[in-house]
């Protein structure tokens, strides 16, 4: 039974690689019938937050990464908040050191570095050198009379710790690049290399799918975990697999802090959770040589951590746009309308929510679904209609309106008023009659009738927009620009 874990520090907000671990974990879950644990790490009071808590919560239910057991589903090894758990930390700790496989560390961080410093010079690693490991208590006593505060350390085993990874096979660490580690401070607040691999243990996971940067404290875990299995708290050592870094720019990290790795920015510009899930998908693996759009059920059904690629994978805005086009067009007609609704409240200040018609949003809709990348796309596609005068846009005017264009409107104002407008053709045939006249192509014709209408030089089919804004509301615009 497959038992995977998804488990956030809640500080900042969300990226990119954060949902990536956690699509990968669902999805891996999800193909083998396994349950997804969620578990909130937030043992650092100091740089945990309630919001971004929240903001977790919320961005895993918008993009429909469900989970098992976690906060506010519950299961069987509730609580799922690690700050909640200090009682289990405290006695497992205990039961390390009374077992010998920690031990008190009474070295400042003067004395470490001292050490460390010598070492380097000397060409030794320079690593924790165990120094604490045997404390007599002639020593022990000299410094509680110091008032030194030990911390908890990890005896790490003296030989080499070797395990294959669900992604790039056989691992070896020596025991130089691996030391003795700290577990408790002492304060005796519990740190992310105990509580991690505790609660992994705790929780009966079977496999820790997470990124690259966590490969270095595999060793360390796995040889805790030996520990905890010869104490009867852990079963089985799980499966590890680390996920590949994503690259941005310049084929550097794509760090938190970039603007392009948050989450939010995403959902704001309107990508569906599909569209998002699916390039997110492709960060490191690959659905099949020729076909990179699918949905989340054909994700599922083919997605396995042996096929995720070991090699950096690099992030590519302008593909994942290009997927989440793919997503839009997707959809069913109600549930394109539905989607871009959020966009369509009153963006801007001069737009009242009552100016919404929702019969010419409805039947504009389609032509939009075929054009849009994300969906606040929608808004400047759309605006003409509920605004009582378009969008003025001085650099659009001067496009359009190169030369002399008034004469051109004035016979186009004149021959659509004349049109049929129960069909867009005649008001096209309206619209290319009056360039005839003078001189001018369909496409140069009605780009000033565009401007007037829309305020905008690109938008939707023109004859189309122009007959569900209605002919009393086109002619006026017309005139008002001729004037
Ligand atoms: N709380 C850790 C983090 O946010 C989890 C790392 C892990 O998956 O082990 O990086």
């Amino acid at each position: 039974n497959v038992r995977v874990r998804f488990c956030p520090s809640p500080t900042g907000n969300p990226h990119v690689g954060l949902v990536r671990t956690a699509l990968f974990n669902w999805a891996f879950a999800r193909h083998h019938g396994g349950t997804m644990v969620f578990r909130i790490e937030d043992t650092d009071a100091a740089r945990d937050s309630e919001e971004s808590y929240r903001q977790l919560l919320d961005s895993l239910r918008w993009l429909g990464l469900d989970w098992d057991e976690g906060p506010e589903v519950g299961g069987p090894h509730a609580p799922y908040r690690q700050s909640q758990r200090m009682d289990v930390y405290r006695d497992v700790a205990q039961k390390l050191l009374d077992g010998g496989y920690a031990y008190p560390c009474y070295c400042t961080a003067e004395e470490l570095d001292a050490r460390r410093e010598l070492a380097r010079r000397e060409g030794r690693p320079s690593g924790y050198d165990g120094q604490c490991r045997t404390v007599t208590p002639e020593q022990k006593a000299v410094y509680d009379a110091e008032g030194r505060e030990p911390i908890i350390r990890f005896r790490m085993p003296d030989e080499p710790i070797t395990f294959t990874d669900l992604v790039r096979g056989e691992l070896t660490f020596t025991p130089d690049n691996v030391p003795d580690y700290g577990i408790v401070r002492a304060t005796g607040a519990p740190l992310y290399t105990l509580v991690n691999p505790v609660d992994d243990a705790l929780m009966e996971i079977t496999h820790v799918l997470r990124g690259e940067d966590l490969l270095s404290s595999t060793p360390r875990q796995i040889a805790l975990y030996k520990a905890l299995i010869e104490l009867g708290i852990a079963k089985e050592i799980p499966a590890f697999g680390h996920l590949p870094y994503v690259m941005g720019e310049g084929n550097k990290k794509l760090s938190k802090r970039d603007p392009q790795s948050s989450l939010n920015l995403y959902r704001e510009r309107g990508f569906l959770p599909e569209g998002l899930l699916n390039y997110l998908s492709l960060l490191g693996w690959s659905f099949s040589a020729d076909q990179d759009v699918f949905s989340v059920a054909e994700l599922v059904e083919k997605f396995d951590v042996e096929d995720v690629n070991a090699n950096p994978a690099r992030f590519d805005l302008k593909k994942a746009e290009a997927i989440n086009a793919d997503h839009i067009r997707r959809l069913d007609e109600k549930a394109f309308v539905e989607a871009c609704e959020p966009w369509l409240k009153a963006p801007y200040a001069d737009w009242a929510p009552e100016d919404f018609d929702r019969a010419a949003w409805e039947a504009i809709a389609p032509y939009a679904q075929t054009r849009l990348t994300v969906l606040s796309d929608i808004t400047a596609n759309v605006d003409f209609l509920f605004l009582k005068e378009p969008a003025e846009d001085e650099a659009s005017w001067a496009k359009a309106m190169k030369g002399d264009p008034a004469a051109l409107l004035t016979t186009a104002r004149a021959r659509l008023e004349a049109a049929d407008w129960s069909s867009p053709d005649s008001l096209k045939d309206a619209v290319l009659k009056a360039g005839e006249e003078h001189g001018l192509k369909l496409g140069k014709a009605q780009a000033p009738v565009r401007v007037a209408v829309t305020g905008r030089t690109v938008g939707l089919p023109l004859f189309e927009s122009l007959q569900i804004l209605g002919r009393d509301r086109t002619l006026a615009r017309i005139e008002a620009a001729l004037s």
